[in-house]
């Protein structure tokens, strides 16, 4: 008795959904200073990085020699290629998550709070928005790809609820990087 498993268009079953869910780019992390593999030059030891860039990420690494960081050479990592098309790990090394927070002193002392790069963790700019609006009772618009502008300066608070909200927002992720004048 042999039991047949044919495989019937229209009978599939158990994955409904799973290819429409859309992920942030994936993006790596240097496990040497922890920080995304284009800053790892401003790491504290970035030839003991590059030496584990080389074997892990060899994309980023190749990008970086690419880029003439640092006198790398691929010298190298030639030697460890395969002919043909090698198994290439896909790896966005150029859009690191990241999170910056400035103000800025817009006329006489209008402060706005401007937050760039909520998007590379995949948070929804809207709803974003609207919670800041609703948490810190001010305006709060979406003014560009990946832009938000609170009204109001809410930098010393708006970090603390960014991470509370998105817990995957760790602190190497999020900056305050000062007041601009505009
Ligand atoms: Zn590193």
């Amino acid at each position: 008795m042999a039991e047949l498993t044919t495989d019937t268009p229209g009978s599939a079953s158990g994955d409904e959904g799973a290819a429409a869910v859309q992920y942030p780019l994936e993006v790596e992390y240097c496990e040497i200073c922890t920080m995304p593999p284009e800053y790892c030059e401003y790491g504290p030891n970035p030839s003991k990085c590059y030496e584990w860039m080389k074997t892990n990420l060899p994309d980023c690494y190749t990008r970086l020699v690419e880029r003439g960081v640092g006198g790398l050479t691929l010298a190298d990592s030639k030697r460890q290629k395969r002919g043909g098309k090698a198994i290439r790990k896909i790896v966005h090394c150029e859009t690191p998550k990241q999170i910056k927070v400035s103000t800025v002193v817009r006329g006489k002392k209008k402060h706005v709070t401007l937050i760039v790069g909520l998007k590379t963790f995949g948070i929804d700019l809207k709803k974003a928005s609207k919670s800041f609006a609703q948490h810190f009772s001010c305006g709060s618009s979406v003014t560009g790809d990946d832009e938000i502008v609170i009204q109001g300066d809410v930098s010393d608070d708006v970090i603390d609820f960014i991470q509370g909200k998105w817990p995957e927002v760790d602190d190497d992720s999020i900056s305050f990087t000062g007041a601009q004048k505009k």
